[in-house]
């Protein structure tokens, strides 16, 4: 049942993104949200928020501003913001400082800037972290999955060989002097689309704070940042998604005040090949997408980098290593869905979550 929806799901997926091929890769809805965020927040409110739908990043990105002051000008500091960052660090966008990196890559270091420097050294504190399993240095690998994409399928053995060589974290050298970055082997490539989104709803957040608002929700393709409270002082409602249903079906909603609340899913981007699905979280040790009875799993925290790197952490990890890292992780609540329905939460997440499908139960 679980999986006919998937590939309903991912019929689905194909449909819309052949519908979608020519309004460019980043309209399609594959791209989109792990959560979701509260649409019914400002009907009883007096403030009506003020939105805007921006595609970057290969996703979706909705902010919606609480507060009669907000205005288009707002919005096209926010659209720069994103375009900067997406210019900074974009593995795929030649004039990036990432692309530099990893075209210098065995050759020499490149300076970049300091927003850039310590987002790298933020991914390689978790793959210290890790043991590698969080993987910024994964960028061979990703290219050659290339999920999520047309055409991806699985590739050759020896081809998935030569890109683990090619993916170990510790070649990555930071001069904190100079703000460079050096790829010591030829043909390395960082990625970091398992922590930008987040980077990014941190880099809006910090905008609006400085502009001087406190109620808004941010929302990178699921990975949501809940500003402040909702206007009159209540708490924001998060829906949590069904990873087996399509978006908009909640497993139940979480309550929480300025937290950002981040999930990596199998059903966000993944392909089915002789029936099997395969996701886009990849295990640096096998060089092969990660297959581990998980389905979700979201992180709740303060800063959205982190969750976005824990998010995908935690998947890698497995739920029970996972729960033991986060368990370490001080001001950070988890939830892993499984497959089998299952929910594995921290104590923490498990007052904050309001379920509302009873399919789905508590197994810890
Ligand atoms: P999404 O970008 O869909 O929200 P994640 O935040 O979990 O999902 O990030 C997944 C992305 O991270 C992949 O698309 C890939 O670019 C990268 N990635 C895949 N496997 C790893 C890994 N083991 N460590 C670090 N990054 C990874
Ligand atoms: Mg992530």
């Amino acid at each position: 049942m679980k999986h006919n929806k998937l590939i309903t799901l991912a019929l689905t997926l194909l449909l819309s993104t052949a519908l979608l091929a020519g309004c460019g890769e980043n309209s399609d809805p594959s791209k989109d949200s792990g959560t979701s965020s509260d649409k019914t927040a400002s009907a009883h409110e007096t403030v009506k928020p003020m939105g805007e739908t921006f595609f970057i990043f290969d996703t979706v990105v909705n902010v919606k501003i609480y507060d009669d002051r907000a205005n288009r000008e707002h919005f096209n500091e926010i659209e720069a913001l994103l375009n900067d960052i997406d210019g900074k660090i974009s593995r795929t966008l030649e004039s990036s400082e990432i692309y530099q990196v990893n075209s210098q890559s065995g050759k020499s270091p490149v300076k970049v800037s300091p927003e850039t420097f310590e987002l790298v050294e933020k991914a390689l504190s978790y793959a210290k972290r890790t043991d590698g399993k969080f993987n910024p240095a994964i960028g061979n690998l990703v290219t050659l999955w290339n999920i999520g994409h047309e055409g991806a399928k699985v590739p050759d053995a020896d081809l998935i060989e030569a890109a683990k060589a090619l993916s170990d974290y510790h070649l990555i050298e930071l001069n904190k002097d100079t703000h460079e970055i050096y790829l010591q082997k030829e043909g390395m490539a960082i990625d970091l689309g398992s922590i930008g989104k987040g980077y990014a709803a941190d880099a809006i957040y910090e905008y609006l704070e400085a502009q001087d608002f406190s109620s808004a929700i941010i929302d990178l393709g699921g990975n949501i940042y809940a500003m402040g409270n909702k206007p009159g002082g209540k708490l924001w409602n998060i829906g949590i998604q069904d990873p087996d249903k399509e978006r908009g079906n909640p497993i139940g909603t979480i309550q929480v005040a300025d937290k950002t609340i981040v999930t990596s899913g199998i059903y966000e981007r993944f392909f089915i090949e002789d029936g099997k699905l395969y996701q886009h979280i990849l295990d640096p040790g096998t060089g092969y997408p990660v297959d581990n009875g998980i389905s979700s799993v979201t992180v709740v925290t303060k800063h959205s980098t982190d969750a976005d790197a824990l998010s995908t952490t935690l998947f890698v990890l497995g739920i029970e290593d996972g729960l033991k890292f986060i368990e370490d992780t001080p001001d950070t609540e988890a939830l892993f869905i499984s497959k089998e329905k299952k929910l594995y939460a921290t104590s923490g997440l498990k007052e904050l979550l309001n379920k509302t499908n009873d399919s789905y139960t508590f197994a810890n």
